[in-house]
Order: C-alpha cells, then structure tokens, then sequence
C-alpha cells in the first residue's frame, strides 16, 4: 500500500497542527509521500501567508516598502520552527529572498516561497528528504502544465527516496522559472505526485470531514458524504461545493486512484471517498448544491421547432457577447437560456436587440433573480418518482419552479428557482430526501 497525503494550509499553520500532521504520517507506514501547503489561517481573521507573500510582490512592483509583510511572513515561519524546538535556521535564506524581490523576483517565485519553507520544515521536523517539486513538475514558457513529462520527472525523483516531503503548489519551466498553478493548487500537486509513483490513495487532509450533503451555512447540520463518484463530484463542484481544486481531480482519475478527504482536526473521522465507481450504495441523493446570481432569456416564437438553425443562431449572438451558457431547456415555441446574472446586468437591450434581429422572435424577455439548485445522486437512475418527490417537497413550501433539467446521465436534476425562495428550497429538499438521523 503507497499513499500520497496532502496537508492543507490550516493544517500546517502552526506548530500545534504540525504535530497533529506528525502523528497522522507516523500512524500509517503507508504515508511515504507529503505535499506541504504554505501556512494557512490559524483564526478566521489571520492571514495566509500566501496573501502575504504576494502582498509584498505586489508593494515591491510598485516601489513601496514591503518589511512589514516581510517580516510578519518570516516571524510565521520562525515560530513555527521555534515551537517545534529545530535546530533548523533560514536566516540566511530569507536574507536572500528579500534581496531577490528587491530586484525584481516573479510573483510566482514570491507566492512559492511559503510552500517551499513550509515544507523544509515539516522534512526536517518528520526526519524525511525534502523533495523541491520544482525540478518535477513542469511547465511551458506560457504556464501550462505540461502534464506527461511532469509524470516522468516526478516519478523518477521521487522514486529515489521511499519517503519525503514535497512543497505545492508550484513547479518551474525547462529554465528553471517558478511557475505556480491557480489557488489552492498544492491540490494538484498532490495528484500528480499521486499518479507519478503510482499511489494506491491520495488522501487530501483539511480543516472538515469530508464534502457535506449540503451548505452547512443554510442547512441544519448535514451529513457527511461517505462515498462520492467522480462524475457526482463534478455536478456537485461545478455549483460552488468544492473542497477540492477542480484540476486535482484528472491526474488521480486516470490512474483510478481514489482521493480520500479527511481532517486534520478529527483524524478519527472516515471523511469522504472520492471514487470512479461507488462500491456501497448511498441513498438516492448524494448531495444538493445551489447557486445564487442567475439569469434567463426566455425566447418564443410560433413554429419554432422546424426553423432550421435557430439554436445556433441564438447561441451565436451569446457567443459573440462571450456569454456562455448554464442550461438550455426548451419547449416547443420556446427557448430558454440560463446564464450567470453578469452577463445581462446592464447590457439587457442590446442583447434582446440582438436576438430580435437574428431570430425574428415573437416574445423575448430576462428575468434576472435566479438561483440553480442540483440534486445530484448516483442512486437516482434506478430509483423512480425522484423528480415527483423533488417536486413534491417544492410544492409543500409553495416554492415556483421556473425551469427544469435533468442530466442526459440521470445523475441529477437541475431546478431553477426565484432566488428569494433559495434557502427554503434547499433545506425542503435536503429534508425529503435524507432521513432524520
Ligand atoms: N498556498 C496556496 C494558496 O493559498 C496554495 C494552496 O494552499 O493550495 O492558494
């Protein structure tokens, strides 16, 4: 058994939680690979070091002073090491690095530099070889990962230690320039280090016990999901509920590597098992996610349907504004087209001008309230009267339905709604459809 395990940056924000990091590694043999985040928040005013790092970049660029987030970074990193009682000093390192931003280092190097240190500790604290990923993970001139010969390089460096800790989120070019992916993307860094020695679980330690069945925000209490399919996760993540970087998820898929959500803070939880295929079978629903800041078009126009093109003529003028579109139920004589509320606030008469001269429409207006709720589960193509129970749990609340989808997968059904009726609905359905524990 090979497991890659991920930490988070609140669960390396402090030397508190670097033990708790500790333990977890040392419980299970199996633990041989780490990726470190930079420290995270240790409170929920705190700052990530992160934020800091490019904080000072962003000073340096514009000629200011940058000390004090300079040393509120270095005074992090300090502590920690100091609290942990190492004998392990970066003095000298963060005297080069100030030099380095003065002269004018990338963002991306500054934005690294709090994996990097954080994960130099966390090796000399858990007595593993420190890997840099920068010489594994690799990327173009123009910042895209290039993904398969970061498979190889990854995989041949880390195969020469059968354990180590590894900073996220960055990489670096064939030259040697630093390169980061988007936030959060130690993530990533996890899965390609997971694919690269071909792990058996990537497990990806945060501050929760898995993905809940619902916004814990909006609704009571909701369960923790025990096991979640990688195409369920993508409905799900697609309307806002990820605990995971969306890229993260590719790499390990591939491979057939299941991701295993788990917390730092309760390691006694089971978290939740991301999958290809779901072993147990869950209920009906897996999980309910929802979105405010919605908008329709709605398009009608007498014998619609044996007008040749009118979809892509539609389409064409949303392509042509760079609106992209959510859902596109229809009906005989009508069209309607889901889109994020952005996109038609302020520009409502030239779009309807458009249409109106592609189209020749016989009624076109926006409504600009609404909100998306998907009822995702992969229990839900063998399980009839789902949509009847969905509906009926609307209908109890006296909530409108004003637009319909359910997935060609039948994996879940999509509702548009008023967004005033957004809370209501999502704790009716959540109610419906799982039981009282
Ligand atoms: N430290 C980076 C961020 O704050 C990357 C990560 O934590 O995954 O986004």
């Amino acid at each position: 058994m090979l497991k890659v395990i991920k930490f988070g940056g609140t669960s390396l924000a402090s030397a508190q939680q670097f033990q708790k990091v500790a333990a977890i590694v040392r419980a299970d043999k199996s633990r041989r690979y780490v990726v470190a985040s930079a420290p995270g928040k240790r409170f929920s005013e705190d700052i990530k070091v992160t934020d800091l790092l490019l904080t000072c970049h962003r000073l340096a660029k514009e000629g200011e002073n940058f000390d004090v987030p300079f040393n509120q970074i270095k005074a992090r990193f300090e502590e920690i090491i100091a609290d942990l009682g190492l004998s392990l000093s970066l003095e000298d390192e963060f005297t080069a690095f100030y030099r380095r931003i003065v002269k004018g280092a990338s963002e991306a190097y500054i934005a690294s530099r709090g994996e990097h240190f954080n994960a130099r500790i966390l090796a000399a604290y858990l007595d593993f070889p420190f890997i840099e990923t920068a010489e594994g993970i690799i990327f173009d001139e123009n910042g895209a990962l290039l993904e398969e010969v970061t498979n190889e390089k990854l995989g041949a460096l880390l195969k020469k230690n059968p354990r180590a800790v590894l900073p996220g989120f960055y990489g670096a070019t064939e030259h040697g320039d630093i390169r980061i992916f988007s936030r959060g993307g130690s993530d990533i860094t996890g899965s390609l280090a997971a694919r690269a020695v071909k792990a058996d679980l990537y497990e990806n330690w945060t501050d929760v016990s898995g993905l809940l069945m619902a916004d814990p925000r909006i609704v009571k209490n909701p369960r923790a999901i025990e096991f979640v399919t990688y195409r369920e996760l993508r409905e799900l993540s697609y309307m806002g509920a990820s605990v995971l970087h969306e890229d993260a998820i590719f790499p390990v898929r591939r491979e057939g590597i299941p991701i295993n959500i788990r917390n730092t803070n309760a390691p006694e939880d089971a978290g939740t098992m991301i999958v290809e295929q779901a072993e147990k079978s869950a209920g009906i629903v897996t999980g309910i996610a929802g979105k405010k800041g919605f908008g329709a078009i709605y398009i009608e126009k007498g014998m619609m349907n044996s007008e040749l093109g009118f979809g892509r003529r539609v389409l064409r003028v949303l392509e042509d504004r760079k609106i992209s579109f959510e859902h596109l139920p229809s009906g005989i004589d009508t069209l309607t087209v889901v889109v994020e509320r952005g996109a038609l606030v302020g520009h409502e008469n030239e779009i309807i001008h458009d249409l109106q001269k592609a189209v020749q429409a016989d009624r076109i207006h926006l409504v600009e309230d609404l909100c998306l709720i998907a009822v995702v589960g992969r229990g839900m193509i063998n399980s009839p009267g789902t949509a009847a129970r969905l509906f009926g749990a609307l209908a109890k609340e006296k909530i409108n339905i004003r637009m319909i989808d359910q997935g060609s997968s039948e994996l879940n059904i999509i509702v548009a709604l008023e967004e005033k009726d957004y809370e209501k609905a999502l704790q009716a359905i959540y109610n419906e459809f799982v039981p009282e524990a």
